[in-house]
């Protein structure tokens, strides 16, 4: 996947400028070329790297998820739990409760779903839907003060 100069911003924020630009490779030029091989158009992307103040790099979705998993792990060790499906959650004006597949529950102070564009079975929750209703759509951001 390609990571443009915005994206390396955002990782030097976190510290992972420099091992995303070890595990990936600069992107200097691209072309793209029409099927009779004539170039159709071309992005320089060393300068807009310089005018940005990062480069634009390419590397393997997985190297990044790694560098992402290992730098979140690093803070706390049970920061990441995989293989645990969303079912619902509710929410009080103290606080909110993730339902898992599982049985099991999670409780916080806030609760940010990042479950991709793919309808899950959380956003097909009736709390989803309730926020749904009030014009709150699935892959949108809800922060209350
Ligand atoms: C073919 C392709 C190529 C792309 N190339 C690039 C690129 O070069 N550069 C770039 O910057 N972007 C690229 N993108 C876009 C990039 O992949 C997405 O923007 C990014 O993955 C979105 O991240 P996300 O965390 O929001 O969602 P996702 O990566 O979709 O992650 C959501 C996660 O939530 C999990 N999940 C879903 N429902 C639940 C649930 N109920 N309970 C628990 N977990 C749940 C899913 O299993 C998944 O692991 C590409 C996308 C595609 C499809």
């Amino acid at each position: 996947m390609s990571l443009w100069s915005n994206a390396m911003v955002a990782l030097r924020r976190l510290g992972l400028e420099a091992p995303a630009l070890k595990a990936g490779s600069v992107i200097e030029r691209t072309r793209t070329f029409l099927s009779t091989g004539e170039v159709f158009g071309s992005v320089d992307f060393a300068a807009l790297g310089e005018k940005a103040g990062a480069a634009s790099i390419c590397l393997h979705p997985a190297a990044l998820q790694q560098l992402l998993l290992d730098a979140t792990r690093a803070g706390d060790p049970q920061s990441v739990q995989i293989g645990r499906e969303c079912i619902g959650f509710a929410e009080n004006t103290a606080e909110v409760c993730a339902r898992f597949s599982d049985g099991s529950s999670e409780r916080g102070d806030v609760l940010i779903g990042a479950d991709g564009i793919t309808p899950s079975s959380a956003a097909n929750s009736s709390a989803w839907k309730d926020l749904a209703s009030q014009g709150i759509s699935h892959g949108a951001a809800l922060l209350k003060e």
